[in-house]
């Protein structure tokens, strides 16, 4: 009996981030992409004045760009293009100090981008190709992916339509519908947690020069942090000279903060220098105008039904942007799915009955060497709340940071700094941490030998020489002696 060969059919459930880039890759495969998208096209005029208030930027590094460059279209240069390279923290202290904390030792660097511009960008390349047809203000209601059949409401009418394909792959974000059709055909472990932390964005409009032309209010190679233990503002620099803020803060204090008065005291009281950047004006008006969104934590496992469907980024794995990884590992899921699928040597075509050779065995294997990972980065993420809102400001971190950094230009093969394995390179997250222990427990001790030395000759001394000092004396002088603060 003769065995025809038909095309085979993904149907992306999501045009964002993730699921432009996977319709990239898979139109790369020669597949037939069909991809649905429940939002207006953001590309028309009137959707960008809707994106007000919601364009987050992003922190896009070397996870991300491995991704958009293995696909060989010019994509890492054309994203680059659109981005502003940050290669430091400046951490705001007080009113006029300052501290910068560069990224790496070696001048590496990561660099904000605006996700609607990106997300404008990627869905130019899509459209462009022949073999992806997109669907937009399809909204998915139901799927059948034991058959392939989804059930989508279309257009501002909200018709019924039914579509089928042969692999149904979910890029629609936390709040994933595929997902939820996912787990009731299978059994998926899956956790969700709220942190109590709202996030709202405000604006810092350009400064201008002595030429009145346009210039950035800060410098704009750095990504600027305000940590103040509960809460932090952060600002990332965007290519029009403006910078977008983001307050991250516990639901109740933006509850309580709820007149102009009351926020411009906070604002006077906790980040005074933001206040002539932002402008009163602008900062009471961002503030009240914009969403207070929430930040949610979620891991499913495994992340494939067979070989009938699959959920990619924030589907599988939503995470607390403060290691600025959402976006950047669910690019790699797709780099890495990809690498699953060549490895299979999984073609574009069925047999008559449906079935794709091997796509069931590249799935599964997906999900059992990469669902770790992203485990792993939505637990790093949590900790990095922590680090980013006081950590970066304690003697300790600061010393340990050092340290590391001094033994990273020393031995750069054995020591690596988290953030580095994190950010600029594509070391499996789960093996970063793994190795990060290892690094942590001989720094642990080196630094605490150091830190208990130095106190004992300090007391040693004082006391030989009669000197009168306090303790928090001792510490301060250690840490200065230290070149750590
Ligand atoms: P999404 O971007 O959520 O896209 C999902 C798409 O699916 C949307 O277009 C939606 O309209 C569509 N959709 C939803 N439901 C349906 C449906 N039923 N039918 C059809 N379509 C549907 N990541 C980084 O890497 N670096 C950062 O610096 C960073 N900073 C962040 C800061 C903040 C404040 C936040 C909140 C997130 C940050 N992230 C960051 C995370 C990043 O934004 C996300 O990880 C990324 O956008 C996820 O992309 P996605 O394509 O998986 O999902």
């Amino acid at each position: 009996m003769s065995d025809i060969k038909h095309p085979a059919t993904v149907a992306i459930v999501g045009a964002g981030l993730v699921g432009c880039l996977n319709a990239i890759y898979f139109a790369q495969r020669g597949w037939n992409v069909v991809l649905y998208e429940h939002r207006k096209d953001m590309r028309l005029p009137e959707e960008k004045i809707n994106q007000r208030g919601r364009s987050i930027n992003l922190a896009v590094s070397e996870r991300g760009l491995s991704a958009l460059r293995k696909v060989d279209m010019g994509l890492e240069e054309i994203v680059l293009g659109a981005a502003v390279p940050m290669r430091a923290r400046m951490v705001h202290l007080g009113k006029d100090t300052q501290t910068s904390q560069a990224y790496s030792v070696h001048g590496e660097h990561i660099n904000a981008v605006d996700r609607g511009r990106l997300n404008e960008l990627l869905l130019n390349v899509v459209g462009d190709l022949p073999n992806v047809r997109l669907g937009f203000e399809h909204h998915l209601l139901h799927a059948n992916l034991e058959n392939g059949t989804m059930e989508f409401s279309v257009g501002p009418e909200k018709i019924k339509v039914f579509k089928t394909a042969d692999l149904v792959i979910g890029t629609d974000g936390a709040y994933s519908k595929t997902r939820s059709q996912m787990m009731r055909s299978m059994r998926m472990q899956y956790s969700q947690e709220y942190i109590d932390t709202a996030y709202c964005e405000l604006s810092m409009p350009p400064a201008k020069d002595e030429q009145g032309n346009d210039t950035y209010a800060l410098d704009p190679n750095h990504l600027h942090i305000w940590p103040r233990h509960t809460f932090m503002l952060i600002a990332l620099p965007n290519l029009d000279h403006s910078f977008t803020c983001t307050l991250f803060m516990p639901f109740e204090m933006f509850e309580s903060i709820n007149t102009s008065e009351k926020l411009l005291e906070f604002f006077q009281e906790n980040f005074p220098d933001s206040i002539p950047l932002i402008g009163t004006k602008r900062l009471v008006e961002d503030y009240f105008a914009n969403q207070k969104g929430s930040l949610i934590n979620i891991k499913t496992s495994p992340h494939n039904f067979k070989d009938k469907a699959l959920i990619l980024g924030d589907a599988a794995h939503a995470m607390v942007p403060f290691y600025g990884q959402g976006m950047n590992c669910g690019f790699q899921d797709v780099e890495v799915l990809h690498e699953i699928l060549d490895k299979h040597n999984v073609l574009p075509s069925k047999h008559e009955n449906g079935k794709i050779d091997d796509l069931e065995a590249a799935l599964d294997e997906y999900s059992r060497v990469h669902v770790k990972d992203t485990h792993a980065i939505c637990d790093l993420a949590l900790y990095n709340h922590y680090e980013m809102q006081s950590a970066v400001t304690s003697v300790r971190y600061l010393a340990r940071k050092k340290l590391e950094g001094i033994l990273h230009i020393v031995m750069p093969r054995v020591v690596i700094p988290l953030y580095t394995m994190v950010s600029f390179t594509t070391m499996p997250y789960s093996q970063a941490i793994q190795r990060w222990n290892r690094q942590s427990f001989w720094l642990n001790t080196i630094v605490g030998t150091m830190a208990i030395g130095t106190v004992t000759a300090m007391s040693y001394f004082t006391v030989k020489n009669k000197v009168s000092v306090s303790v928090p004396d001792i510490i301060q002088s250690v840490a200065q002696l230290s070149g750590f603060i």
